[in-house]
């Protein structure tokens, strides 16, 4: 059984007076049987991580570099999150794809830093729309897949979330039987090349514009185990609905 995940990316969002937030969502969801991750800017991390040490919500980094350490100014490391007691990592979001031309080989070894630090890997997919118009969405998030994931995945140490890049921070949202599609494709992909009980038991994150609104249709579809939700994870108030919807979707 997969464990469904609500996962919030609060991007460039977010200053000390942030953290009530974390405080509102840590007393709302105490009893959610569903695992929460945030990830806050690299700046709040380790005040985050105080807040929720103990609790079952987890605190992540943004992006890590693809090497241990060394001369790489305004860079941080897997071993630095983990030591600001990260849990986990969102790796090649389409933002760091796009606007810091992060290719699928970096991906790859910023993931295999996250896990050298026993950190969790979320590793995003997903096509943009002119691939979406061509019919390349398989073959990109295909691609993506392949080049982006070290061998080594298991079900503890990766998660994969399925980011159409027209549908992040847009307001438009993937249909179900796109989301459905592209799911199916990914788990399949995963059990190919992982084996069954490892492509099973990785879970699928469907991101794009998931709000309170939406997200109970959105996790009624297959192979999905949750949300990398952007704008609405910034404030308790919208990411709550988000995670009762996922919590009574289990
Ligand atoms: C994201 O940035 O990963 C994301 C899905 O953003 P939003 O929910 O705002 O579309």
């Amino acid at each position: 059984m997969r464990r469904k995940l609500a996962a919030g990316n609060w991007k460039m969002n977010g200053t000390r007076e942030d953290l009530a937030q974390i405080d509102a969502m840590l007393q709302a969801h105490g009893a959610c049987r569903c695992d929460l991750l945030i990830c806050p800017p690299a700046t709040l991390v380790q005040a985050a991580c105080d807040r929720a040490r103990g609790s079952t919500l987890m605190i992540g980094g943004q992006d890590c570099h693809d090497q241990p350490q060394g001369a790489h100014t305004g860079d941080i490391s897997a071993d630095m999150l983990a030591d600001a007691g990260a849990r986990a990592v969102i790796l090649g979001h389409s933002e760091r794809r796009q606007n810091h031309g992060e290719r699928n080989e970096t991906v790859r070894a910023k993931t295999a830093q996250a896990w050298q630090a026993g950190l969790m890997a979320v590793v995003c997919v997903g096509e943009t729309e002119a691939d979406r118009d061509a019919a390349n969405t398989l073959d990109i998030v295909g691609g993506q897949l392949a080049g982006s994931i070290p061998d080594a995945a298991t079900g503890a140490n990766l998660v994969v979330a399925y980011e159409p890049v027209w549908a992040i921070g847009t307001g438009r949202v993937a249909s179900l039987d796109q989301i459905g599609e592209v799911h199916d494709f990914i788990r399949g992909r995963l059990e190919r090349r992982f084996g069954t009980g490892v492509g099973r038991s990785v879970r699928l994150l469907y991101g794009g514009s998931v709000k309170p609104d939406n997200a109970a249709q959105i996790f009624g579809v297959s192979n999905v185990d949750g949300a990398l939700v952007g704008g609405a994870s910034l404030t308790a108030r919208d990411f709550s609905p988000i995670v009762a919807a996922l919590d009574a979707s289990t």
